[in-house]
């Protein structure tokens, strides 16, 4: 990480001219968890990579068919729908005016937040089983939202952008897609990426992931702005720490690279129709153990035409599957 801040992390930023914000599409992960993402619609539609699902297929190909092609559903965790409620609530934070956006108030739309999510995502309703279990959980909630206060002062800011839904297709290469938290813009046209972790931040030395999604999204925000944001911003509300890191052009053309190699791997991947399992230390996060061959399991048949739905590209004559 570069910790060297090129703009004022706490400045009030003012904004250039937006993007036309489409419908996204993003999936899972502690702050995004369940297969269609933090329930925000679709995008585009037709093939395409975020940067969720380039992970997924870095950390097991298998894993990324069950999502992707087979779409299978995942259940809800606690952690995953407190992920998805306070990334809501610090949402919907701006929409009050700069005066009114104190600690109380976030918390204070908590149940309110709570309540819609549940109404539009029915996979929620028997997330607990007591009441007291739900107040705990809101209290937890309630805690990471105090910690965001301990690291931003929203009274400060207004942000250009929230859920920003971003898009390119690179030539010749894959439609690149995925939702920016918040997208602040300095008077000059500065821009800080900046997105909401619940959980807490990487040890030193492992921040790849989250940097990789950083990069995508400051990889897709240079290729339709023609601008290379100037920070990406990690708000990890999990142990109150902020990453920030100065992307270069260098690193975001590398980055370009490695996007055209896992889609040429997945394209390859859909042609063959052989999704390998890969076992790794973060199978025991995986919802889908009990149809996978590392683990005795049989993955379904596929559905007919999924794959080429899904990729783009249709498997050859003689394949095989997972
Ligand atoms: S259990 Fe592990 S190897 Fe099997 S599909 Fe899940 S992530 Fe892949």
């Amino acid at each position: 990480m570069d910790p060297a801040a090129p703009l004022d992390p706490a400045a009030p930023l003012d904004a250039v001219a937006p993007l036309d914000a489409v419908a996204p599409d993003d999936g899972p992960s502690a702050d995004a968890p369940a297969a269609a993402g933090r329930g925000r619609g679709a995008g585009r539609g037709g093939p395409g990579l975020s940067p969720s699902r380039a992970n997924d297929f870095m950390q097991c190909p298998l894993l990324f068919r069950f999502r992707v092609i087979d779409k299978l559903p995942e259940p809800p965790s606690e952690a995953a729908a407190r992920g998805t409620l306070v990334h809501s609530v610090l949402e919907k934070l701006y929409d009050a005016p700069a005066i009114a956006r104190t600690a109380d108030a976030a918390r204070a739309m908590l149940p309110d937040e709570w309540a819609e999510l549940r109404a539009a995502e029915p996979r929620y309703a028997d997330l607990f089983t007591s009441d007291a279990a739900t107040q705990a959980w809101l209290a937890s909630a309630g805690d990471l939202v105090g910690t965001y206060f301990t690291l931003e002062d929203p009274t400060r800011l207004e942000p250009r952008e929230r859920e920003l839904f971003v898009e390119t297709e690179l030539d010749g290469g894959p439609l690149l897609r995925g939702i920016v938290d918040r997208l602040d813009v300095a008077p000059g046209g500065a821009m800080r990426v900046v997105d909401y972790k619940t959980g807490r931040s990487p040890r030193a030395g492992y921040e790849g992931s989250a940097l990789f999604q950083m990069r995508f999204y400051a990889l897709v925000l240079w290729r339709t702005r023609g601008e290379i944001p100037r920070l990406l911003q990690l708000v990890y509300l999990g142990d109150g720490h902020v990453l920030r890191h100065a992307p270069t052009e260098a690193e975001l053309v590398t980055v370009e690279r490695k996007v055209r190699s896992v889609w040429a791997n997945i394209e390859t991947a859909a042609r063959t129709n052989t999704w390998r399992p890969r076992r790794s230390a973060l199978c025991p996060w995986c919802a889908h153990q009990d149809l996978c061959p590392e683990f005795g399991g049989t993955p379904p048949e596929l559905a007919a035409g999924a794959v080429e739905h899904a990729i783009g590209v249709a498997p050859g004559p003689s394949t095989s599957a997972p």
